[in-house]
């Protein structure tokens, strides 16, 4: 299966738009309102274009208010970011993305389109749903041809 029907699904379900993304000079504060009234754990940082320039997630928060206190909530999130973004391509298949996602040790992976645009995001939470539905459709596959008479 490929990173498309992931998209598909949510674009079927979503509420808001296809990929939340910050802008560069938010500030910390800014970013984790956006995170809690979205009940979402990354944002993309994205250039004007469209373009990726870093991703920022609650993990960041928590290791940067642990390294330097609450001095850190005002200052913007381009100086806090991750710059060196893995991505995936819609063509990508579900199981390349969980292999960057265990390699990285990071639960977020951007989609990119053909002219580097974000298109979309893909979370943990998207692949282990995708990865249940495939097996319990494999189950339900095996059990009508076990049970239907031969
Ligand atoms: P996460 O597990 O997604 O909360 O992220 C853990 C750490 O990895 C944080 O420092 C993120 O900024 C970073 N991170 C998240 N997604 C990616 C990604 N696709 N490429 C590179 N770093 C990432």
């Amino acid at each position: 299966m490929h990173v498309h029907a992931i998209l598909k699904t949510k674009a079927a379900n979503r509420k808001g738009p296809s990929v939340f993304t910050a802008d560069p000079n938010a500030s910390l504060t800014d970013v984790a309102r956006m995170l809690a009234d979205n009940n979402i754990g990354a944002v993309v940082v994205a250039t004007p274009d469209g373009r990726v320039a870093g991703i920022f997630s609650e993990r960041d928060i928590v290791r940067h208010i642990a390294k330097s206190g609450a001095g850190v909530l005002g200052t913007p999130i381009a100086n806090l970011m991750t710059r060196a973004v893995i991505t995936c391509t819609a063509e990508d298949t579900i199981d390349t993305v969980m292999t960057k996602m265990t390699r990285g040790r990071f639960r977020h992976v951007p989609v990119i389109g053909p002219d580097a645009r974000l298109v979309g995001l893909v979370s943990i939470g998207d692949v282990v749903k995708h990865h249940v539905e495939e097996i319990e459709h494999e189950a339900t596959a095996l059990r009508e041809y076990i049970t239907q008479p031969h």
